[in-house]
């Protein structure tokens, strides 16, 4: 496979701090897209270290640490944890000890973005599709995200100030777009009470008002902050908002893809082609005419019943089991495993690729390097031209 060894400069960002970093990659794959068992984020380091130089590895290892270090970088960002399991130990001789003791002793801090770069629009599985020169159609396990929806009523004219606020408390994102909102017109009414000083109305009387209904979302994170703003900006001594729990879909995110694939093509004879797929394993029929695709990188073997029931005739993952494998068969899916270190490689690229990018974007004349990281699993004959 051919592998970017280093390209760019990361120059220095001196106004760069870990957490400043994270709030950067974790625009690229939300914390929130992260599954429950999953431990994305920090492993090891702290928040307020300087950031100036970036390595990527799918993980962290005796061998990218050192390799993070002799390139004189700061951060290490994963893919797979670190600390996954509970530590028993922090055995500086085996398991994640020695890499935890070997990355503090670099001062390197460990940052990794698991689950929720698989879940990314065009991320782990979005990269292995591009790879493979596939057209896709959506995810596998489309992703449902919690969000909250503020409901407030606002006097008419009033709306612009209330948005405003709510905005600058990081309401209204959607994806790539920001600053969304609906609101209905409708007429709201109110006992205002003896002692009150309403905005409209006399104490004691009864007021009505034309008013809109507002409708805002609100990320998880920041109901708090939204609360704040509402009380702030809205003109009445006592507003009238609720936050109602949501689950949105939003397009692209997800586990896995379904794809086409060309029918005219030989799928066996395309994958074959290529070095980095070369003797790869696959279970249940020899695939004749394929059109529907399911793909999942990584560990994805569990999802194969899944990926039949929605129609594919072949999934192709990168770890699947023996018993998988007999499901496979049983389902009349042709199971393809292409390893787990091969399915994801594409998708480290990426996140090296977008978070340059992104850098650039905010000012920093910067870019990352991929370490090179050799696969945990060899194939026999030995890969050669890996
Ligand atoms: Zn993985």
């Amino acid at each position: 496979m051919k592998r970017p060894q280093f390209w760019g400069e990361f120059r220095r960002a001196d106004s760069m701090k870990l957490k400043d970093l994270a709030a950067l990659v974790h625009r690229l794959a939300p914390p929130d897209l992260a599954s429950d068992w999953d431990n994305s984020g920090l492993q090891v380091g702290d928040w307020d270290q300087p950031v100036t130089r970036v390595g990527l590895a799918l993980d962290a290892t005796l061998a990218t640490v050192a390799q993070a270090q002799a390139a004189g970088c700061d951060l290490l960002l994963t893919h797979h944890p670190l600390i996954f399991r509970p530590l028993k130990s922090l055995d500086r001789h085996s398991g994640p000890g020695a890499v935890i003791w070997a990355a503090q002793a670099a001062g390197l801090a460990v940052f990794a973005l698991h689950t929720n770069w698989d879940q990314a629009a065009g991320g782990v599985a979005g990269a292995l599709a591009d790879h493979l020169e596939l057209t896709v159609d959506r995810p596998l396990v489309p992703a449902a995200r919690e969000f909250y929806k503020l409901v407030v009523f606002v006097p008419v004219g009033h709306e612009d100030q209330v948005k405003a606020a709510l905005f600058a408390a990081g309401a209204g994102v959607l994806g790539d777009y920001e600053r969304t909102w609906f609101a209905a017109p409708g007429e709201g009414g109110f006992q205002v009470p003896a002692g009150g000083q309403p905005f409209i109305g006399r104490p004691g009387e009864e007021a009505r008002a034309r008013e809109s209904r507002l409708e805002v979302l609100v990320p998880a994170a920041r109901v708090e902050e939204a609360a704040l703003a509402v009380r702030q900006a809205h003109p009445y001594e006592e507003p009238a908002f609720e936050f109602q729990a949501v689950k949105i879909f939003p397009p692209g995110q997800g586990l896995g893809l379904l794809a086409r694939w060309d029918p005219a093509r030989d799928l066996f004879e395309e994958l074959g082609r290529r070095p980095e797929f070369a003797g790869f394993k696959w279970a249940g029929p020899r695939p004749g005419r394929v059109e529907r695709l399911a793909l999942l990188p990584g560990s994805g073997g569990s999802y194969a019943a899944l990926a039949r029931r929605l129609g594919a005739e072949a999934f192709l993952t990168g770890d699947a089991s023996y018993h998988q494998a007999l499901e496979a068969e049983a389902l009349g899916l042709t199971l393809v495993d292409l390893g787990h270190f091969e399915t994801e490689w594409p998708g480290l690229k990426r996140l090296a690729e977008r978070l340059a990018a992104l850098l650039a974007r905010a000012g920093f004349e910067a870019a990352c390097q991929v370490l090179d990281q050799d696969p945990a699993w060899r194939r026999a004959p030995d890969k050669g031209a890996l």
